[in-house]
């Protein structure tokens, strides 16, 4: 059981800021700007390589609830960022399909 599926388990605490039945947004407990957001399907896809068909809508869903998560938090105006990191090469420690919402600052391009 990854972190995550214990966080939507209820089993471990986290800053909840918006959920509904299919996904959950919460404070990543490592922020790298001041705003700093995980957004996970509550069903455990290990990342958007094993995604299939199926979850189409699933993934529709979890963007649009990080680009309602990054309004929520003002981040519109400014601009911000969504990532979902992918296995090694792509730096992802938690194996359960994730979008990172960050900004409240510049973020510089390209990624280190
Ligand atoms: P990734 O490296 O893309 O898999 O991102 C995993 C993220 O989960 C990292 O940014 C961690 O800081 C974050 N993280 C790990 N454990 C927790 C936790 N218990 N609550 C909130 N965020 C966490």
């Amino acid at each position: 059981m990854t972190v995550f599926a214990k966080i939507i388990a209820g089993e471990i605490p986290a800053n909840i800021v918006y959920q509904d039945d299919h996904v959950i947004a919460f404070a990543d407990l490592n922020p790298v700007a001041p705003v700093h957001l995980l957004v996970v399907p509550r069903k455990p896809i290990v990342s958007v390589a094993t995604a299939t068909p199926d979850d189409e809508q699933l993934m529709g869903k979890l963007v649009l609830a990080a680009a309602e998560v990054a309004r929520q938090q003002g981040l519109e105006e400014g601009g911000y960022r969504l990532i979902t990191n992918v296995g090694r090469n792509g730096g992802q420690s938690v194996f359960h399909l994730h979008v990172h919402v960050v900004g409240g600052r510049a973020l510089g391009w390209p990624p280190g």
